[in-house]
């Protein structure tokens, strides 16, 4: 009862009138019925406020209950893309206070659309507007006196972003009732917020997503309130690749989602890019414990914390009880969505709401840890199990909080927009101050396609890149013509050496949220060369305005092709280009015509045909090969192209997502293989080389996969599912593979398959008996276990082996193994917390044993292990804990196994398209799988 009044009287000095309850509303009048249909809606009067507790009405402009027929957040009920999108163009039709803008399409085709809404003199300015935040965003075209004219008459731009993670339901008629209450309320906090900003509303950021998940409400949740008896929440997919990983996408630019939200960020400048999550009780607006990215201005972090606590405070004193803020995770990697903006000198924010994953009114009761009164928690949330919550009570937490953030906005625009500006004069000073001034990337680097690809991420990410047409010299060497060179006396300065810079993660600090390294040179394994030379200023450099495109050639004209192995990642497409030729690869380094070639190196024989294929390969994928008369004296093995398969459990289809990316990008072709096609088996008859790339699963879960309890439950296009069924089928996708599969995994690799395991994916083959010998350790832990917060900060001990997300040193155990292709001796990988696996051990021959793998340690399986075998540090970026438990222990194992082999990889090389150095040990596996499978 208390909370009941502390609602009332904070509603009571808000609105003078209370007790009238058509005056409550003013001067809006309320929407004939909305008052009682949205207090029936919310659970509690304390889950809600006097600002959303009606929907203002107008004689012009639709309202979404006018237009869905019930309120948003009405229960066990969601919109699609389709109706979202019809609203907003009723909207944008009605008001002249409201745009509409296509900013993409999904892999799908489903329009991403963006609606504009600030007053009729905003709607008439927006392209003035648009104009002036890219003035403000660079200070080398705006100086600060121009810049302080451009304040007094511009407007910060605040883009809220809703429906990214599909099962967190309630953010699209949240945002969409907030774009109407924007565009017709005449309550004068939300005519300043009209006059004062732009806000920007994308309320299904991934439509694809959004559209499978409601008709996996309507098919499976509708009407169940349970959470005992709860089938799982979400469909297999939300986008063609990822799921939760949607998130993760920042620096790469992966899905449709993310390009269209940069899209809209190069046409806008906002100053906010606010992404909208549900998980937490009740509302949680983002702000990291820490530790903190130091290549982030110090003014964003300082906005956010008060933005942040302006809603904390705000919702508290209207009575809404369990709003907090800081203690989510830390502020170290900037990979996400609301990110794009944080990287680019404006504010990434979000919120996790309570949500439900359902639109049906429930009682959650999952334990939290959350409910504790704490300096950034001054009103906890109600005790869980105590409290039902409704998909309205989420819309009104959603929505009042919004408000908030945006009047805080609008109260202090000119500060928020000179401070925007700021932050690029900041950043481009550093540049010019401060050491380094620059990065050189040399050209070639073995291989001119990563070294483009390596340019295209930073272009697309706004950082100019430039390009010397003559050689020149700085301190640090002289470098030859075509050399790209990143000067840093650029706006996004800062992004560029966060993202050309080692990472080096504190090592007293807590549990990471996710990754702790990304710089890019690392990840794709090239040099970039950190410049102290001020000269780099005075270079005569051409900027680049699209991404390089090298192409390569054929040198000579002769019958055989040989092509140098120098640690290309495109040896596997360029296999697959050349499918219908017999390629032989060398085992041994050799010497041709005065050129040395390496082991890995290619040798084509006379083949009819050939000639013109090759050239067309080399030229697209920028491969140089030599023609010859004579194929050189060297051992080599054929190199035949393998039916591969791609093995994807329906129980994760998320982090494997990204394995798919990577081998649809490169034009391999391969067979997706579901749960039901390895119970079905004949395995062998159908691959040569079957890929189990990394999932987040225990080895139980990889066996059983989603609980049989909850079938069958068919993903399948039906008339009333049609979004079901891409990018994969099933009648049930329940019940994992189960030892049946099992059975037929170890039939494919007994009959002479070659099972190739990442990751996590690995623990099925070495703990779940394909192969004898390897014994997990105690000490590691599955990348599962990461999760944010200070309080997990417990869980890193260093006693505890954890590289979450590091690149970390390895040497070849065996260098002459093919998987060593391209590679030299001692090199680096990404790795994130997998299991520890001890040295294999051959079994005790004694008649007794408890345990048996205590027999004499055999490394001959052992192809990479960890660690530096020279003794160099063993981290390159990010950071590791009890890494003496690493070392020597193997990080990819070849282990021959009946007629077949187990390659099990101990990391991950397709980390969501990021470690592309690490990429070509796997595509070594692939491409040499008959060699590997001939090794006994
Ligand atoms: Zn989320």
């Amino acid at each position: 009862m208390a909370h009941k009044r502390l609602a009332l009287l904070s509603a009571i000095a808000l609105v003078p009138g209370i007790l009238h309850a058509q005056s409550a509303t003013a001067p809006d009048r309320a929407e004939p019925g909305s008052i009682e249909e949205i207090a029936h809606a919310t659970t509690e009067t304390r889950f809600s406020s006097p600002w959303v507790s009606y929907l203002p009405a107008s004689p012009s402009v639709v309202s979404p209950r006018a237009f869905w027929h019930r309120i948003p957040g009405a229960p066990g009920e969601l919109v699609d893309s389709a109706a979202a999108y019809a609203y907003a163009r009723a909207l944008a039709g009605s008001s002249p206070r409201v745009r509409l803008f296509s900013i993409g399409r999904s892999e799908e085709g489903r329009e991403i659309v963006l609606l504009a809404i600030a007053d009729e003199q905003g709607i008439r300015d927006l392209e003035r507007l648009k104009a002036a935040t890219a003035a403000l965003a660079d200070p080398r075209r705006t100086d600060p006196a121009a810049a302080e004219q451009l304040i007094l008459t511009s407007r910060p731009i605040y883009y809220i972003n809703a429906a990214l993670h599909s099962d967190e339901t309630g953010s699209t008629e949240s945002a969409l009732e907030l774009a109407y209450r924007l565009a017709v309320s005449e309550q004068p906090m939300i005519r300043r917020i009209r006059e004062k900003l732009v806000v920007l509303i994308n309320p299904v950021s991934n439509p694809d997503g959004r559209d499978r998940q409601v008709e996996w409400f309507y098919r499976y949740l509708k009407g169940k309130t349970d959470l005992a008896h709860f089938p799982r929440q979400a469909p297999p997919y939300w986008s063609k690749y990822a799921f939760v990983d949607i998130n993760r996408d920042a620096h790469q630019q992966v899905h449709a989602t993310t390009q269209a939200v940069f899209r809209m960020m190069w046409a806008w400048h906002p100053q906010v890019i606010h992404d909208m999550h549900e998980s937490v009780a009740l509302l949680v607006t983002w702000n990291g414990t820490g530790p903190l990215n130091p290549y982030v201005d110090p003014l964003t972090y300082d906005e956010r914390l008060e933005l942040s606590f302006h809603e904390v405070q705000t919702l508290t004193g209207l009575g809404m009880p369990g709003v907090w803020t800081w203690n989510f995770g830390d502020d170290f990697a900037h990979l996400y969505l609301d990110a794009i903006a944080t990287n680019h000198n404006a504010d990434g924010r979000g919120y996790e709401t309570f949500g439900n994953g359902t639109a049906e009114t429930i009682v959650p009761k999952q334990p939290s840890q959350d409910a504790t009164l704490e300096w950034y928690r001054p009103l906890p949330p109600p005790a869980q199990g105590t409290f039902t919550w409704s998909a309205r009570d989420n819309v009104n937490y959603n929505e009042t909080a919004l408000l908030a953030a945006l009047d805080d906005v609008a109260q202090q625009a000119p500060q928020l927009l000179h401070n925007y500006y700021l932050k690029g004069l900041h950043s481009y000073h550093r540049g010019l101050e401060q050491p380094p001034f620059g990065f050189v990337i040399p050209d070639g680097q073995g291989d001119p396609a990563r070294v483009a690809q390596l340019v295209a991420r930073l272009l697309a990410q706004g950082i100019e890149v430039q390009r010397a047409s003559a050689p020149f010299t700085l301190r640090e060497g002289t470098f030859p013509a075509g050399t790209y060179v990143v000067r840093l006396d650029q706006p996004y300065r800062d992004y560029a050496v966060d993202l050309l810079t080692p990472q080096d993660y504190p090592k007293d600090a807590g549990e990471a949220y996710d990754d702790i390294s990304w710089a890019l040179p690392v990840n794709y394994h090239l040099t970039a060369v950190a410049t102290a030379d001020s000269r780099v200023r005075e270079l005569a450099l051409t900027a680049l305005h699209e991404a390089p495109a090298p192409t390569g050639a054929v040198e000579g004209d002769g019958p055989v092709f040989v092509l140098a192995d120098t640690g290309q990642e495109g040896l596997l497409e360029a296999r697959y280009r050349l499918s219908h030729f017999k390629v032989a690869i060398a085992e041994r380094p050799f010497t041709l015509a005065g050129r040395d070639y390496p082991a890995g190196s290619w040798i084509l024989g006379p083949q009819t045909g050939l000639s013109a294929a090759v050239r067309a390969a080399a030229h697209d994928l920028a491969l140089e090969f030599a023609s010859t008369a004579a194929a050189p004296d060297v051992a080599r093995h054929d190199a035949p192209v393998p039916r591969l398969g791609l093995w994807v459990p329906w129980a994760d289809t998320d982090t494997i997502g990204w394995a798919r990316y990577s081998l649809d990008q490169r034009h391999i072709p391969y067979v997706y293989v579901r749960d039901e096609d390895i119970r079905a088996g004949r395995l062998r008859e159908k691959y040569d080389v079957l890929l189990y790339g990394h999932v987040d699963l225990e080895l139980a879960e990889q066996i059983q996969g989603i609980p049989k309890a909850w079938g069958p439950m068919p993903f399948r296009k039906t008339s009333a599912t049609p979004a079901f069924g891409t990018p994969a089928e099933s009648d049930d996708i329940t019940g994992g593979i189960g030892y049946g599969g099992l059975d037929q995994l170890q039939r494919f690799v007994d009959s002479g398959g070659l099972l190739i395991t990442l990751g996590s994916g690995s623990m099925l083959p070495l703990e779940g008996g394909l192969v004898r010998g390897v014994r997990r350790e105690s000490g590691g832990v599955p990348r599962s276990a990461q999760g944010g917060g200070a309080a997990s900060a417990a869980a890193s001990q260093s006693s505890v082996t954890r590289t979450p997300g590091s690149h970390v040193r390895v040497s070849f155990a065996r260098p002459d193994h093919p998987i060593a292709y391209g590679y030299a001796a001692r090199t680096w990988v990404f790795r994130q917390n997998f299991p520890l696996y001890a040295p294999p051990r051959r079994w005790l021959r004694m008649a007794y044993c408890t345990t048996c793998l205590d027999g004499p340690v055999d490394r001959s399986g052992i192809v990479l292990e960890w660690g530096d075998r020279e003794g160099a540090p063993f981290v390159v970026s990010g950071q590791a804990w009890g890494e003496e438990n690493l070392i020597g222990r193997p990080a990819i194992l070849d282990m021959p196994e009946g007629r077949g082999h187990v390659v099990a990889f101990n990391f991950n090389p397709l980390h969501r398209d990021l470690n592309r150095g690490d990429q070509r040990m796997l595509w070594n596996a692939i491409l040499n799988w008959r060699a590997i499978l001939e090794a006994r």
